[in-house]
């Protein structure tokens, strides 16, 4: 089959290779992939700048298939059955945080598309136990979604403490950014969504969306006119969504006293940032790393039930051997979401 890998560690260093058909382990399933989504960290990975993955890797952790095959000792599943699956390959199980179901933060947790065979591939062999079945109303597309909406949950839902009412900014208008908004907007949060000039078709999206009100930071100081916005209160809580020091600061500044801070985005590298003012308005600061099986199945309940719609952040799809192209769109940030159709062979 075609894979979509990372050979070497460093920038570079990826290519669309063929590789051997995958074979499913005890407890695992062979998934057809018919939607892989590229995300911020493929993009870091491609450029070296994520620690985590270890060469050489299929990429590619964001994934929508059917059951292609079942490996020894799985039931309840069937071959043909739509499918997505929780990027968590391993957790170890053992030690204190995934004992007490947080195996997001197993020092041990390896991820599909960096620490195991991922799904920019014609096939992903992933545990059974990762599956979750598409909802009826859900395609392909919306189901490679899943992923990035369950980061959505996990920061919104299980880190945040959102009150209904609350004051929301989102500092960031990418696809997770997009769907922080959606998944404070349910939880009842009045959600200000802040980008730059050249997210301005991102920023109309997010009205779209239900944002209460945007912000240019390149054009508005943002920090006035969320004071003019929320009459002089501040905001709540902040979900950080685009891993740039800048927005950090406007998160900082924006935050009132005893508010919270959530980091989504990841940074890649080392940046610097005037913490004083958070220590002195005794704002919390939380990260929020990926999800749990809790997060997964919140999440299709958030879909199946309707509350958010992944489709109007699809941006476009690309054959396994465009994905130079299909990347190069994702970093230009021209819209929102780019997925890979793994079963073109164009
Ligand atoms: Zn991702
Ligand atoms: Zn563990």
């Amino acid at each position: 089959m075609k894979a979509l890998r990372k050979l070497e560690p460093g920038p570079g260093q990826v290519a669309v290779v063929e590789v051997p058909d995958p074979d499913p382990g005890r407890g695992q399933v062979r998934i057809r992939v018919m939607r892989g989504g590229i995300c911020g960290t493929d993009l870091h990975i491609y450029h070296g700048l994520f620690s985590k993955v270890r060469p050489p890797v299929t990429l590619g952790h964001e994934l929508a298939g059917t059951i292609d095959a079942l490996g020894p000792g799985v039931d309840h599943w069937n071959v043909g059955d739509r499918v997505t699956a929780e990027s968590e390959a391993f957790s170890c199980g053992q030690c204190r945080w995934c004992r007490a179901a947080m195996t997001n933060i197993c020092p041990e947790r390896l991820a599909l598309g960096y620490g195991v065979d991922g799904g920019f591939a014609t096939f992903v062999c992933t545990r059974a136990s990762a599956l979750h079945r598409l909802p009826e109303t859900i395609g392909f597309d919306e189901g490679a979604l899943s992923e990035p909406l369950t980061v959505a949950v996990h920061a919104v839902e299980e880190r945040a403490e959102l009150k209904t009412g609350a004051w929301v900014l989102v500092t960031g208008p990418g696809p997770v950014g997009l769907l922080v908004l959606q998944v404070a907007r349910a939880a009842g949060g009045r959600v200000i969504v802040s980008g730059t000039r050249k997210d301005t078709d991102r920023l109309v999206l997010a009205e779209r969306l239900g944002a209460e009100a945007v912000i240019l930071v390149d054009v508005q100081d943002p920090l006035e006119r969320i004071l003019e916005i929320t009459g002089g209160r501040g905001i709540d809580t902040a979900f950080e969504c685009s891993g740039v020091s800048a927005a950090a600061h406007n998160c900082i500044e924006a935050v009132r006293r005893r508010g919270e801070i959530v980091q989504v985005g990841l940074y890649g590298r080392p940046v610097s940032l005037e913490l004083d003012p958070a220590t002195m308005k005794e704002v919390q600061i939380k990260g929020a790393f990926t999800h749990t099986h809790a997060t997964w199945r919140r999440a299709m309940d958030l879909l199946a039930g309707g509350a958010v719609d992944l489709r109007p952040l699809v941006s476009g799809t690309y054959p396994l051997n465009a994905w130079e192209t299909a990347f190069g769109q994702a970093e230009a940030g021209a819209g929102i979401k780019y997925l890979i159709d793994p079963q073109d062979a164009g």
